[in-house]
C-alpha cells in the first residue's frame, strides 16, 4: 500500500460519513452509505435462480461474493450473493463502496482459453480492503467501544460486522495500541 494511504483512507471514510450528517464516533450500515453515495443493492437472487447460486457456490466455494455493475453513468449497482452470512454481506459491500469512493476503474475483462475472467489489481483490492474496514468500523467507533472494554465479539455484534473484521481493525487502526498506552500513562506512577 502506497504511502500516507491508511490514514488517507480514515479521513475519507470520515468525511463520506459526515457528508452524510453522522458523527464521528455514529455507527452507519453500508445500506445508508451506498443510498447516500447513490449506488443501489441488489440480491443476486433478484436477478438469477437461487438454485443456480446454489450450484455455484457447491462446484466453488466462494465463488462469487458481490460485485458493481455500471449500468449507466449515475446508475450504478452492486450485486451481492444472499447465501453468505449478513456481516460477509456488508464487508463484500462496504468493499465495492470502497472501489467507487476511490475512483478505481472498472476491472478489465481478460479472455483466457476461451474463459472470460475479472482481472483485478491487487494494490486496489488491497486499498478497497482498507477503507472498506474504515467505513465499516470508524476510528473513533472503535476508540470508544474499546475503551468501554468491548470485545471483538460484542463489537461486531453491535456494528453488524464479523468478529474477524472487529479484531482486524482494533489492531489495524492502532486503536488498541492507544487504548493499552492510555491506560499504562494513567495508572503509571506520576513521574516527579
Ligand atoms: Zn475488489
Amino acid at each position: 500500500m502506497r504511502r500516507g494511504f491508511k490514514a488517507e483512507a480514515e479521513r475519507l471514510a470520515d468525511r463520506t460519513r459526515a457528508q452524510m450528517g453522522i458523527a464521528p464516533a455514529e455507527p452507519a450500515s453500508v445500506r445508508a452509505l451506498a443510498h447516500h453515495l447513490n449506488v443501489e443493492i441488489v440480491s443476486a437472487d433478484q436477478l438469477i435462480d437461487l438454485h443456480k447460486l446454489q450450484a455455484l457456490s457447491a462446484a466453488q466455494e466462494g465463488a462469487f461474493s458481490a460485485a458493481t455493475f455500471h449500468l449507466s453513468a449515475d446508475h450504478v449497482v452492486i450485486v451481492c450473493n444472499p447465501l453468505n452470512d449478513p456481516a460477509r454481506t456488508n464487508s463484500d459491500i462496504a468493499h465495492e463502496l470502497a472501489h467507487l469512493l476511490l475512483g478505481h476503474q472498472v476491472r478489465e475483462l481478460q479472455t483466457i482459453a476461451g474463459h472470460i475472467f475479472l482481472t483485478c489489481d491487487p494494490d486496489q483490492e488491497e486499498e478497497a480492503n482498507w477503507l472498506a474496514g474504515c467505513l465499516l468500523l470508524p476510528r473513533q467507533v472503535l476508540l470508544r467501544e474499546a475503551f468501554a472494554d468491548a470485545t471483538p465479539d460484542a463489537i461486531a455484534t453491535k456494528y453488524h460486522v464479523s468478529t474477524q473484521m472487529a479484531r482486524f481493525r482494533l489492531n489495524a487502526s492502532g486503536v488498541n495500541l492507544q487504548v493499552r498506552r492510555a491506560r499504562q500513562a494513567r495508572s503509571g506512577t506520576p513521574r516527579s
